[in-house]
């Protein structure tokens, strides 16, 4: 199974080191207890801010960004810090993540994941990584990005366990939540993994989006309303002239004012390679950051339905 961004080899490499990791910790119960993780790499987790710099006294001479080299000469690491903005950093030297303080906590996880995956992918180990919003997004497309999140991603939902867990579940916004509190992740991330994981043979798309009804909720910086389209394998495959926009104009038909919770529920017709009109699921449920839509197959249209 490819992984966006990473390579078939990369990820078989990394799905190896990710397993042998919790199999050391004992296959543990989620959530995954991340110290624990730290315990066994020895590695050591530090929380910075620019105005108390005593974390950043190294210096940054091989750091990368996205997998370039961005400074032009050696630098202070906190002056680095600043000059691109950075989240988070893996400096090798130390063997040590740092975090930006700022950040808001319930987005320490991931980075937490991403930079434990800086530190065990032996092709990143030597480098000192800096992270920010651009690296630290699940479609970055610098491959040693897309690394260090697919391994996070791996980790954080114990490989195969979260998969095995979701089937026995309905794709609803009420099992997304449920699993959000027990593998302790956000409900972005779980519903990203609930889209691509619980059933790769099941067309299923997800959304991440503003709200049509009040474009403030979710936009991104530049006013953009799509953030992410997200696709089952089998979505890819029977669905792959669905554009993101195709999607979002669904959302914008159906979405109702209610601004959070769920925003709405509708049945919408889409058609597959085959040209078959094909009946969808929509719902869509506003957590006050953003508007997350899921489309679920559910059946050909009777007129096509084969007998
Ligand atoms: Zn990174």
């Amino acid at each position: 199974m490819s992984v966006d961004g990473v390579g078939d080899y990369e990820a078989e490499d990394i799905r190896a080191i990710v397993s042998r990791i919790l199999k050391d910790l004992g296959d543990p119960e989620p959530p995954l207890n991340l110290a624990q993780v730290r315990t066994l790499l020895d590695l050591n987790v530090g929380y910075y801010s620019t105005a108390n710099t005593t974390l950043l006294q190294d210096v940054a001479a091989r750091m990368k960004v996205a997998g370039k080299q961005v400074l032009e000469r050696p630098m202070l690491l906190v002056e680095a810090v600043m000059k691109v903005k950075l989240s988070a950093l893996w400096v090798p030297d130390s063997k040590r993540i740092l975090i930006d303080e700022t950040v808001p906590k319930p987005k320490h996880r991931w980075i937490e994941g991403h930079e434990v995956g800086h530190s065990v992918i032996p092709w990143h180990r030597e480098f000192l990584f800096g992270d920010n919003e651009f690296t630290l997004d699940p479609v970055c497309h610098a491959v040693v990005e897309a690394e260090a999140n697919f391994a996070a991603s791996q980790l954080l939902f114990l490989q195969k366990r979260f998969a095995a867990e979701a089937r026995d579940s309905a794709l609803e916004f009420n099992s997304v939540k449920a699993f959000a509190k027990r593998f302790g992740n956000t409900i972005t991330t779980t519903f990203w993994r609930m889209i691509e994981d619980r059933d790769p043979d099941a067309p299923v798309f997800g959304m991440v989006t503003a709200h049509p009804r009040y474009p403030e909720i979710g936009s991104g910086d530049n006013g953009e309303p799509i953030r992410y389209f997200i696709r089952s394998r089998a979505f890819r495959e029977k669905f792959g002239h669905i554009t993101p926009e195709g999607a979002f104009a669904l959302i914008e038909r159906n979405a109702t004012h209610k601004k959070t919770g769920p925003v709405f529920d509708a049945m919408e017709v889409l058609c597959n390679a085959n040209g078959e009109a094909c009946e969808f699921q929509l719902e869509s449920f506003c957590n006050s950051h953003a508007l997350l839509t899921f489309g679920m197959f559910v059946k050909l249209k009777p007129a096509f339905a084969r007998i």
